[in-house]
């Protein structure tokens, strides 16, 4: 049997939670795959250690102060450093890799991932906020491109592989689950006194800052909505959120015959991650089985929209479309950011989101430029909100 050539694959946000753990993917596979370009914002010391162990073509550097030490420290190898915000859409664009894994967090990601479809390039796609903040206009120049978008957010690896062979057969309706976070059960009169630390102890996953607090606050549940709503092309009322502490069924699609397709596991990022990066061979791996005898009890519960607001709001922005999906995602960026730094209790994340949703021009079918403006109008004037 012939063997399939290297897979090249560039990995913008390298250093992170989902970049990390994409290298040790790849490192279990020698042979399958090739490190062609990482990237990181300013974390230089894990940037530096994973380019001398995977000798990729290209690093890209953020953040300029730190450009002279990544540059001497690669000084004997053939590595290219580049460096800044630009560099990053540059090397998006360059023909130097087949698949680009979308890793870097928030807005920052969406250049990079638009210009990497715009090269041809097959995305595996961790970073939502790309398709929260302009959905439409990415999956079309998907279509435009054929370049296929394969989900990495687990919820979405999980409905995609549930999708295979039934693509003449239409979705009545998906139920995304949500392990409820960490505050699950929680009433306000608790989730006003929350820190930090509390919020960043997630009870099944270990994820970088931003997605930990979006999971405790239900926000994630709510921008993944809107992320399925564009990946699999449904309507609002087609997606339902289920609340399944144990994170084993990782979500699930139901035909219009009433049949429902269940994708399950332990919960662990390398799976979806090793799906997207190998789409579609399925390969062999060690990851820890999953023993129902072990969890013989799965519960499902509704979300309490009530008490977590912010989930309420993100359905208000997927309901209503436009650019208030754009706004809700600039605005919680800001409020995650001000949270992290203490300048924010937990609750009072909503009143900035929902003072910004209220604030900044709504506009109905936004052009690319359109999001531009609104994502920098939204966040300055939550930023001034909490006067950061
Ligand atoms: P993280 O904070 O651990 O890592 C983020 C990466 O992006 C880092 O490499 C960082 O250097 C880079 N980065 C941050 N800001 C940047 C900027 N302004 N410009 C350029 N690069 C920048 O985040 P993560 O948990 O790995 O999440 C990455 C994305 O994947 C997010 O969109 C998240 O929602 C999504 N996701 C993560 C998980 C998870 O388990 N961690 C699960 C599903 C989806
Ligand atoms: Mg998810």
């Amino acid at each position: 049997m012939n063997e399939l050539p290297q897979k090249r694959i560039a990995i913008f946000g390298s250093t992170g939670s989902i970049g990390s753990q994409a290298l040790e993917v790849i490192e279990a596979h020698p042979g399958k795959f090739s490190v062609e370009v990482l990237t990181a914002n300013s974390n230089e010391e894990l940037l530096i250690k994973q380019a001398l162990k995977h000798n990729p073509n290209i690093v890209v550097i953020t953040d300029e102060t730190k450009t002279g030490k990544v540059k001497e420290a690669l000084a004997t190898t053939s590595i290219k450093v580049f460096a800044g915000e630009n560099a990053l859409q540059e090397v998006a664009s360059m023909d130097v890799y087949d698949l680009m894994l979308a890793a870097i967090v928030g807005y920052a990601g969406l250049k990079p991932t638009l210009n990497a479809i715009n090269a041809g390039k097959a995305i595996a796609l961790a970073n939502k906020e790309t398709l929260v903040v302009a959905g439409e206009i990415v999956m079309q120049a998907a279509i435009v491109k054929r370049v296929p978008i394969l989900p990495v957010d687990s919820e979405h690896s999980a409905i995609f592989q549930c999708l295979m062979g039934e693509m003449r057969n239409p979705i009545e309706k998906i139920i995304l689950t949500a392990s409820g976070g960490p505050f699950l059960g929680r009433k306000t009169n608790y989730l006003v006194n929350v820190k930090r630390e509390h919020a960043l102890q997630h009870p099944n996953w270990n994820m970088g800052a931003k997605i930990s607090v979006d999971s405790a606050t239900l926000m994630n549940k709510g921008l993944e909505m809107i992320e399925a709503k564009w990946l699999f092309n449904l309507k609002p009322e087609q997606i339902q959120v289920l609340i399944h502490p144990q994170s084993i069924i990782h979500s699930m699609v139901q035909f219009e015959d009433g049949s429902i397709k269940a994708q399950m596991g332990l919960p662990d990022m390398k799976l979806p991650i090793q799906y997207a990066l190998a789409f579609p061979e399925r390969l062999p791996n060690k990851f820890p089985r999953c023993d129902f005898r072990k969890y013989n009890n799965l519960t499902f519960d509704e979300p309490d929209y009530r008490t977590f607001q912010n989930l309420s709001l993100a359905i208000e922005a997927l309901k209503k479309g436009g650019n208030l999906p754009c706004i809700l995602n600039a605005a919680n960026e800001i409020a995650v950011y001000a949270f992290l730094k203490n300048r924010l209790g937990f609750l009072e994340m909503t009143d900035v989101i929902e003072k910004t949703m209220q604030k900044i021009s709504f506009i109905e079918k936004p052009s690319l430029d359109d999001y531009y403006q609104s994502d920098g109008e939204a966040r300055q004037y939550a930023a001034d909100l909490v006067q950061l």
